[in-house]
C-alpha cells in the first residue's frame, strides 16, 4: 500500500503533474481505518507501506503518527524522498523505524528537472547534505530519465561518484514525453552505457538501468514469470486523498479505475517480440493513449535487445555468470 500524504512538494519538477502547492493532507485516522480492513483481508501477508508525497517529509508528523501505530506489525516501510528536509533527528528516526528510504535525485540533471519554487537549482544542496545522507544504510537513488536526458553513463557515474550509490534510472512514461528523436538518442545513450558495462564487467557493478531491465528477462527465462502491468488495482493500492484507489493517478477519474480490466493486459502487446520481459509501462498512462504509448515500445525494445546482446557477450565472464546465478536464484 502507498499512501499519498499530501500532493505538496517543496520542488518544482518539471515532470511531475502533482498540485506541489496543495494544502490538502490525508487523514491518517481514516488511512489506519483502512489499513487495519486490509490487513485483514491478509493476515499471513507482509505489507510494504510507501509513504509518498508530494515530498513526505512536508508531513513530517503524518509520518510519525502512522509509523507509530503501525510499527509493531512487521512491515516493510519505504519512503522515496528528495531529501533537501532530512536532517539528523529524522534520519534517526528513520533509521531506528527501519525504513528503506531511497533519495529522488536526477544528478547532473538536478538542475533542469526538479529546480526549486524560485525557479533556482537544487543540485548545490544534495551537494552539501551528502555527509548526512550517507548515514542511511543501504540508501537508494532513483533518477527520473525524461526527454532531453540521454548521456545516461555519464549521470551514472556522477552520481556513483557523489553519493556512493548505484542509481535506479527510471523512464518517465507519461503520455507526450518522448518522440522519435528523443528516442533515438535515448537509445544511444543506453547501448554506450551498455558498451561500457561490458567493457569492465569484471569491476563494477551492474547499473541500476542495466539491472531493472535485464531482472524482466531473468524472471521470464528462468520462472516464466511474465509482468503485464504494475499492479495498481490488484496488489498495489494507494490511499490518496482519504480513499483507497488503485494508485495515485486515478485519484481525480472513476471512469480511468473501470478500465483497468481492459488495459491490464493490452491486444498490441500479444504480437510484440518482447511480450514476455516487458513491463508494459505506466497502466493509467496506457489507458489514456488507449494502448501503448509506442515511442516507450521502440525504447523497450531496444533495450532489451541490447541485452541480449550483452548477456551473449559476457557469456564468459565468470564475474558476470556469479551475478546472473544470484539473480536466478533470487527471482
Ligand atoms: S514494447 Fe510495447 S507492445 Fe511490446 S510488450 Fe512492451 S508495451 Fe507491449
Ligand atoms: S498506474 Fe502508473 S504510476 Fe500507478 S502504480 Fe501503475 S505504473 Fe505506477
Amino acid at each position: 500500500m502507498s499512501i499519498a500524504l499530501s500532493e505538496q512538494c517543496n520542488l518544482n519538477c518539471t515532470y511531475c503533474n502533482v498540485d506541489k502547492l496543495s494544502k490538502k493532507r490525508i487523514d491518517p485516522e481514516l488511512f489506519l481505518q483502512q489499513y487495519r480492513k486490509k490487513k485483514s483481508e491478509y493476515p499471513n501477508e507482509r505489507f510494504q507501506i510507501d509513504f509518498f508525497g508530494g515530498e513526505p517529509l512536508l508531513q513530517w508528523d503524518l509520518v510519525q503518527r502512522i509509523t507509530e501505530e503501525i510499527k509493531k506489525d512487521g512491515n516493510q516501510l519505504f519512503m522515496p524522498t528528495n531529501g533537501l528536509l532530512l536532517n539528523e533527528e529524522r534520519v534517526d528516526y528513520l533509521v531506528k523505524n527501519n525504513f528503506r528510504v531511497s533519495l529522488s535525485f536526477d544528478g547532473l540533471w538536478q538542475d533542469l528537472n526538479r529546480p526549486q519554487h524560485n525557479s533556482t537549482g537544487s543540485l548545490k544542496h544534495y551537494i552539501e547534505k551528502r555527509d548526512l545522507f550517507k548515514k542511511i544504510p543501504d540508501l537508494e537513488c532513483h533518477t527520473m530519465v525524461s526527454r532531453g536526458n540521454y548521456n545516461l553513463l555519464e549521470n551514472h557515474l556522477f552520481i556513483t561518484e557523489l553519493l556512493g550509490i548505484n542509481p535506479d534510472l527510471t523512464l518517465v512514461r507519461d503520455v507526450g514525453i518522448w518522440d522519435q528523436e528523443a528516442v533515438q538518442k535515448f537509445n544511444i545513450g543506453f547501448s554506450e552505457l551498455v558498451n561500457w558495462y561490458i567493457a569492465n564487467a569484471d569491476s563494477v557493478e551492474v547499473p541500476g538501468l542495466i539491472h531493472h531491465y535485464l531482472y524482466h528477462i531473468i524472471l521470464y527465462t528462468s520462472k516464466r514469470v511474465r509482468v503485464d502491468f504494475c499492479g495498481a488495482g490488484d496488489h498495489y493500492f494507494s490511499f490518496s486523498e482519504n480513499k483507497l484507489i488503485p494508485c495515485n493517478r486515478f485519484k481525480d477519474d472513476n471512469s480511468m479505475i473501470a478500465k483497468i480490466p481492459e488495459y491490464k493486459l493490452m491486444k498490441e502487446c500479444e504480437s510484440c517480440d518482447v511480450k514476455n520481459y516487458c513491463k508494459k509501462g505506466c497502466l493509467f498512462e496506457n489507458i489514456k493513449n488507449e494502448g501503448p504509448i509506442v515511442e516507450l515500445c521502440d525504447i523497450y525494445k531496444h533495450i532489451y535487445s541490447e541485452l541480449i546482446r550483452m548477456v551473449k557477450e559476457l557469456n564468459g565472464n565468470s564475474t558476470f555468470r556469479e551475478y546472473m546465478q544470484r539473480e536466478i536464484y533470487d527471482a
